[in-house]
């Protein structure tokens, strides 16, 4: 069988894996435990489209698990059919963000694609946040201003509590009339892309983000 999960989706398995692997030590009845996990079937099955019968029934293996080590097992095979994130060149790279002569890159050896829905990093000394994203067989790449203080809060892109930067970007928007007319967009993103990542199950907040500051191609 081919690869046919993407990084968010099996982030989106894992939280439904560990929820109900919780709920298992907590609740004792039989019946609300099998409810609990129709329910997690439902939602896992509901993040895919065109699913085949074999895909499907390999998901649905979840209403299976009982022990740690079946929930261990059960994501474990469905890793190998993760959907890597597509193999980027440095050249892409600069070329993305040609206007920034002195482009720190990370280490693209170090990076584990298969655990990417975006690749970001921050550059602290030009106070920058880097993200890079395909859409469509396009990349995208933004730039945002950065606030390297960190604190709690809840992140844009992956909607969970971590240690946040602000990020900000200008948009693509425009205005007729006003032809120095610009503005802003920020938010609280993950400082560390790497946990971001890990923690992301849906791509609208991120794909709305690139969707406003990715400058307009022609
Ligand atoms: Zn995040």
């Amino acid at each position: 069988m081919e690869p046919f999960i993407y990084n968010h989706q099996y982030n989106f398995i894992k939280q439904q894996a560990f929820q109900l692997q919780k709920n298992y030590l907590q609740v004792k009845d039989e019946s609300v435990i099998s409810a609990v996990k129709a329910n997690a079937e439902e939602k896992i099955l509901a993040q895919f489209e065109g699913l085949t019968n074999q895909q499907r029934q390999m998901l649905g293996l979840i209403i299976d698990l009982k022990q740690e080590q079946d929930f261990h097992n059960y994501l474990h095979s469905l890793s190998s059919y993760i959907l890597s994130f597509p193999s980027v060149s440095e050249d892409t790279l600069r070329k993305l963000f040609k206007k920034n002569k002195k482009l720190n890159l990370p280490d693209l050896e170090e990076i584990d694609f298969s655990k990417l829905t975006y690749l970001g990093w921050n550059d602290i000394s030009l106070q920058k946040k880097f993200i890079v994203y395909e859409q469509n067989g396009e990349w995208i790449g933004i730039e945002g201003k950065y606030t390297p203080v960190q604190h709690k809060n809840i992140c844009f892109f992956c909607q969970k509590q971590t240690k946040v930067s602000f990020v900000s970007a200008v948009t693509n928007a425009t205005s007729t009339s006003d032809p120095n007319y610009y503005k802003s967009l920020g938010h609280y993103i993950c400082s560390d892309s790497q946990e971001c990542n890990e923690n992301i199950t849906h791509l609208a907040a991120l794909e709305n983000f690139m969707e406003k500051v990715k400058e307009p191609t022609v």
